[in-house]
């Protein structure tokens, strides 16, 4: 088993330092995509820096930092992604709980500006280490290997 939460606390030591907008970075958007997921107006990302196993982020494609900014067309089929990224997570963790979430405004915990939701499978074991050992969270997959995982689901 690996133990990767070291990513984590290193992207919050470089996150203030990030001047640019991480989600508009083709480099950034070729490292994280997860392409058999994504929309015409939303890339879903495999969340470098996760939270839990199986973090991915659903990201407009256009620059918004405001849900009110978000198009007709974006707003329908944010739902349409949402739902078929439950479903793929679902299937690779074997799971029907999920946390889904957004931080929006400075205060928030956001560290970039431009919208994401974050997308979490939950599993039994998960809630229970998170229940006992508050703020610990142990990761054994990388966005590498989600990606590559997600992308076989059909
Ligand atoms: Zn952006």
């Amino acid at each position: 088993m690996k133990v990767l939460e070291k990513g984590r606390a290193q992207y919050r030591k470089i996150k203030n330092k990030i001047k640019t907008c991480s989600f508009c970075d083709p480099k950034v958007i070729k490292q994280q995509s997860v392409k058999s997921l994504e929309g015409k107006y939303w890339l879903v990302f495999a969340n470098k820096y996760p939270y839990l196993d199986g973090n991915l982020m659903l990201i407009p494609k256009r620059h918004i930092c405001q849900l009110e900014d978000l198009n007709t067309e974006e707003q329908s089929e944010f739902f349409k992604l949402l739902e078929k990224s439950k479903k793929a997570l679902g299937r690779l963790f074997e799971t029907d709980s999920f946390n889904c979430g957004i931080n929006i405004g400075q205060y928030s915990g956001c560290s970039i500006a431009h919208i994401h939701w974050q997308l979490l499978p939950r599993r039994k074991y998960t809630q229970n280490a998170c229940n006992i050992i508050h703020d610990l969270h142990i990761i054994t997959m990388d966005h590498h290997e989600l990606i590559k995982k997600l992308n076989r689901i059909k």
